[in-house]
Parts: C-alpha cells; sequence; structure tokens
C-alpha cells in the first residue's frame, strides 16, 4: 500500500485518523517507564499466561504492557479495533496492539491479539483455541472493558448510557468542540437504559469468560483476575456513580466477590490461597472513554494540574505497575479497603487534593479557564492517545497505514 502523510481530524472526543508511527512511539515510551520503574526484589511472584480483555487502549494496554515487558508473560489480549483499510488508517488501538506485538518479538516475548467483539462466543472461542495451542492455562485475567454496547443474542443490542438516575442532571461541563465550558443538562435514564447499562458494564460477560476458561481447564493455580472501576468526587456523583455506570460498577463489584468465591473453593485455582478476584479502583486519565463523559473532561483538567503540581498524577502504565507490584504480585494477602476493592486511586481522592478541586469548580469560568485548569494537558494527552503530538515522530513524513496486528 502506498504511505500517506498522516494529520489528526479531531471530532470532538474522537480521531477519525490515528498515526502509526506516533502510536508506536506512544507504546514504546510506556514500555520504558515500565522497564525503568520494575523494581528487582519488590515482586515475590511470577505471571506465565495473561489474558487483558480490552487491551488496546487506556487501561487494558497499560496492564498488558506491565504484564508483558515487566513480568516477561505470554500475553494474550482481546480488543475491538478497525483495521487499516485502504487508504483510512487503522484506530489507535490496532496500531498500538501492533507495536506491542512487534516489540515483544525484538525482545523475544509474546504478545499477541485477537481482534473481535469480546462479547462474543466466536471471539470466547478463539481465545480458548490460541490459548490452548499456544499459551496454556492462565494465571492472570484483566478486565478492561469500555464499550458502547453489547450484541444481544436475540439480534437486538443493548447500549451503555451515562445518565443520572431518577433526577435530571444540571452542572458545568466542558465543550470539546468550542473549548468552552458549558452549561448542561441530563434526563434521567429510563429503567430499560439502566438494565441495557448493566448488560454491556457490567460484570456478567467477566463472570461468563472466567466459568468458560475454567470449564476449558485454562485457568492456572494461584488464578488472578482484576476489573477496573471509578468512584471519582461528589462533583461527578449526581452523574457518575449514582448514575447508570455507577451501577453497572456496583454489579461489576458484586461479580469480584462472586468470582472470589469460585475462585476460593476450588482446590485447583485456588493454589496457595493467594488467587481470587479484585476490583481495582483506579484514578481518572485520559482514554477514549473517559474523554467522552461529559463532566469529566473538566474535572480531569483541573485535577491533573493538582496532581501534577504535587507529582502524584499517574499514567494508565504508571497505575499497572502499582496495580502488579503492589498488589497482585506480594505473597502478602492483597491490601484492599472495606469493601474489599484495591483502591488505585488514593492520590486522586486525598481530602485535600478533593478540597481544591471542589474551590476551583466553584470559581470556574470562561475567563480564568486557562488559569485555573489545565487544559492545554487534556488536550495534549487526548491527541496522544491518537498517536500524534508524540515528541519523535514525523508528522511531514509519509508513513505505511497497513501493519500487521501481529506480526
Ligand atoms: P479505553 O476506551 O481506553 O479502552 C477500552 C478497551 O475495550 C479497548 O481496548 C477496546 O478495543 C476494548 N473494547 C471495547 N469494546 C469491546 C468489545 N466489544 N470487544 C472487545 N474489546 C472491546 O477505556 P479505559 O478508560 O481504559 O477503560 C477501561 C476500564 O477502566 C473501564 O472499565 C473503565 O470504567 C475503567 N476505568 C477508567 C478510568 C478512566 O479515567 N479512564 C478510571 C477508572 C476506571
Amino acid at each position: 500500500m502506498p504511505e500517506s502523510i498522516v494529520q489528526p481530524k479531531i471530532r470532538g472526543f474522537i480521531s477519525l485518523t490515528s498515526h502509526p508511527a506516533g502510536c508506536a512511539e506512544n507504546v514504546h515510551s510506556q514500555i520504558r517507564e515500565i522497564e525503568a520503574r520494575m523494581l528487582p526484589g519488590k515482586t515475590d511472584r511470577t505471571i506465565k499466561n495473561a489474558l487483558i480483555i480490552g487491551s488496546s487502549t487506556g487501561y487494558g494496554l497499560g496492564a498488558a504492557l506491565t504484564a508483558c515487558f515487566g513480568y516477561k508473560a505470554r500475553t494474550l489480549g482481546v480488543c475491538f479495533e478497525k483495521s487499516p483499510d485502504n487508504t483510512k488508517t487503522g484506530t489507535a488501538g490496532w496500531y498500538n496492539s501492533a507495536a506491542a506485538n512487534h516489540a515483544a518479538e525484538k525482545n523475544g516475548l509474546r504478545y499477541k491479539t485477537i481482534n473481535g467483539d469480546a462479547f462474543s462466543d466466536e471471539v470466547k472461542q478463539q481465545v480458548v483455541e490460541q490459548l490452548r495451542d499456544e499459551y496454556g492455562p492462565i494465571d492472570t485475567l484483566i478486565y478492561s472493558l469500555a464499550a458502547p454496547r453489547r450484541n444481544n443474542p436475540l439480534g437486538d443490542h443493548w447500549n451503555s448510557v451515562l445518565k443520572p438516575i431518577g433526577q435530571v442532571y444540571s452542572g458545568k461541563s466542558f465543550d470539546l468542540r468550542q473549548e468552552k465550558i458549558s452549561h448542561i443538562e441530563i434526563q434521567p435514564a429510563t429503567d430499560e437504559e439502566i438494565d441495557s447499562t448493566i448488560k454491556v458494564m457490567g460484570g456478567e460477560d467477566w463472570e461468563n469468560w472466567v466459568a468458560l476458561l475454567d470449564r476449558e481447564n485454562l485457568l492456572a493455580p494461584n488464578f488472578k483476575t482484576v476489573a477496573f472501576s471509578y468512584i471519582g468526587p461528589d462533583l461527578t456523583k449526581d452523574l457518575y456513580r449514582d448514575g447508570t455506570i455507577g451501577r453497572a460498577k456496583a454489579h461489576l463489584e458484586s461479580t469480584a466477590d462472586t468470582i472470589h468465591a469460585l475462585v476460593d473453593q476450588n482446590p485447583k485455582l485456588r493454589g496457595d490461597g493467594s488467587g481470587g478476584a479484585w476490583i481495582s479502583v483506579n484514578k481518572a486519565v485520559v482514554t477514549q472513554a473517559s474523554s467522552a463523559i461529559p463532566v469529566v473532561g473538566l474535572y480531569m483538567s483541573i485535577l491533573f494540574r493538582i496532581l501534577n503540581n504535587r507529582g502524584e498524577n499517574e499514567s494508565t502504565c504508571g497505575q499497572g505497575i502499582r496495580l502488579f507490584q503492589d498488589y497482585l504480585m506480594q505473597s502478602s494477602s492483597v491490601k484492599t479497603d472495606d469493601s474489599r476493592r484495591i483502591r488505585l486511586d488514593n492520590f486522586e481522592m486525598l481530602p485535600e487534593v478533593q478540597e481544591q478541586v471542589t474551590t476551583i469548580w466553584g470559581d470556574i469560568t470562561n475567563d480564568n479557564l486557562a488559569e485555573l485548569a489545565d487544559w492545554p494537558y487534556f488536550k495534549n494527552e487526548f491527541a496522544r492517545l491518537f498517536g500524534f503530538n508524540m515528541e519523535e515522530t514525523n508528522y511531514d513524513k509519509p508513513v505505511e497505514l497497513d501493519i500487521p496486528l501481529n506480526g
């Protein structure tokens, strides 16, 4: 295929193009961060085979890269991305996965990706076959899907919506197209919308994956699995935690207990007692999923200025490293809060940080936006999701678009 010059085509909270070389640079910089931060002697355990569902961007990518390049785990990812098509670029997750595969091969490691709908039986079957043929039982499963919809076997589909429950949400937001603070009102969800969001973003499919892999004898002793959740501040509570997505997260969190009991009661999986299922409550980061959430963009622009000043603004792979190094890979039992959740959002949720955010939130207007919030940082992070604004990539140089996912 002829090479092309790729420019960003940003439309609100999505870019219609992704830069293959920029995405590769982004992945390489995450690998360097992981290699630099792996502390010898900090880990008591090893990972042989890891499966990451939702592996191509955001938190799933951070976890997949940490497993592969930090722990030398043979890593299999599942994602739902668009391949390059003639003169159209593939999506960023396609190029991220291809770059991770390439880097792994160069380092004698294994990182492969299956691209397709993780909710479907076909993709589940492909994963089973690939694990059986090329990997063996997995000891780690990270569930990091952020999906807008799930096909319903009856031919219809369920949509995930972000709406308040029982009341209208009214408040400040940020209009990404106009780059201005705006006022939004979001009508409450119907019962059907609440149920649909739980179907997509709740724990049912996570449990289905674990049950299937267990039936197929593809779970190793001391099997550990983690799904990601978010709690966030009071400012976004009516829309997020008390809204439709919060209901789905509550379902995901109770599914962790169900799976944990399943592992604990199964002598084959329980191993030395360290296996189980956990929720990791992560910090707010700019990802394709989070930038689509109204209100959250403005909140993050305020939060990141404060966390950056404190030197506490972790990246997705920074959180991935902490998850493995300080929690999953220790021989002592996994440290959790009273609801048995791993808390990686501790810096974000510090009372003094949240007090500052709340004060700024009350004062912020279009006139003082630049002074009170780090909107340029948010925008830069957003562009980098699609491989733009990377330091070493030459955006005037034509690049090959047609890059295979797995070597
Ligand atoms: P993201 O948009 O960066 O990644 C989503 C991943 O899911 C991608 O790999 C995508 O290809 C994959 N995916 C989507 N639909 C799929 C499907 N049908 N089949 C297979 N793969 C599919 O999202 P993210 O922000 O990293 O979110 C991942 C998880 O982390 C979510 O549960 C989210 O709620 C949670 N989380 C996010 C934040 C945040 O601030 N971004 C904070 C805390 C927790």
